[in-house]
């Protein structure tokens, strides 16, 4: 088995680490990682200028390489630089939770979303900052079991996982509930920073990523690539057969 670990919080993560010794036990390790922290990327590429890939040996017993970009242009080096290919990608254990409006920026899942757009099947994987990586490394096979159990992978290239503390078990759920205080916030000489805090809406509906996490609960939710608005779409597709 080949697999293919990326984390947008950088090649030597301590959440990168613990993902590719727990998949060292599954099979063949190669970690395409940014050089540094690239939280919030998305599914950015770098294009219109070059930028540094080395060789690195930040990860004991793993083919890998650093690289001066975004998660995206890591699995994209991965996948074209290389010219690899892969039985599973994963991308994290991201430092943070990536639930509900977080998926829109993350650039956890934006790297395992680009996996899924090349064909591969992909986790991406958060955890609570309060945890620690031996405490959620224990969950990993608990996850891995969950989806090749229920031969997930057959129905979804792309499932989004969230892991709190101490989970009372798995839930499978679907994207929503969060908001935040966002601000621009002076700091002289023409800068800024976007600061803010995020705040979990609908806490009691466990079938929400965020209302799943807030009740204790591991999520998983299965994503998909395209941006349509089916419902909308069917809608005016009848509409015009009238
Ligand atoms: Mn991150």
């Amino acid at each position: 088995m080949k697999i293919l670990i990326t984390n947008d919080d950088g090649i030597r993560a301590p959440g990168l680490r613990v993902l590719a010794d727990w998949a060292a036990a599954l099979g063949e390790v190669v970690v395409c990682a940014p050089s540094c922290q690239q939280s919030g990327k998305s599914h950015a590429i770098t294009i219109g200028q070059p930028f540094r890939i080395l060789p690195s040996d930040a990860v004991p017993g793993a083919e890998a390489y650093e690289i001066d970009g975004t998660p995206v242009d890591c699995v994209r080096y991965a996948l074209i630089g290389l010219g690899r290919r892969f039985d599973l990608v994963l991308s994290g254990v991201n430092r943070g939770y990536n639930a509900g409006d977080d998926i829109v920026f993350s650039g956890t899942v934006g790297a395992a979303m680009e996996a899924a757009r090349m064909e591969q099947n992909a986790i991406a994987l958060s955890a609570s900052p309060a945890d620690t990586p031996e405490n959620f490394a224990r969950q990993l096979p608990k996850v891995y079991d969950f989806l090749i159990s229920r031969k997930l992978f057959d129905r979804c290239r792309l499932f989004n996982v969230n892991i709190p503390p101490e989970p009372r078990g798995i839930l499978w759920t679907r994207q929503g509930g969060t908001c935040y205080t966002d601000e621009f916030v002076p700091k002289g000489d023409g800068l800024y920073a976007q600061e803010g805090e995020c705040r979990y809406l609908k806490t009691d509906d466990p079938s929400l990523d965020t209302g799943a996490l807030a009740a204790g609960y591991v999520s998983i939710t299965p994503l998909t690539l395209t941006r349509t608005d089916f419902a909308v779409y069917d809608s005016f597709r009848s509409a015009e057969k009238l």
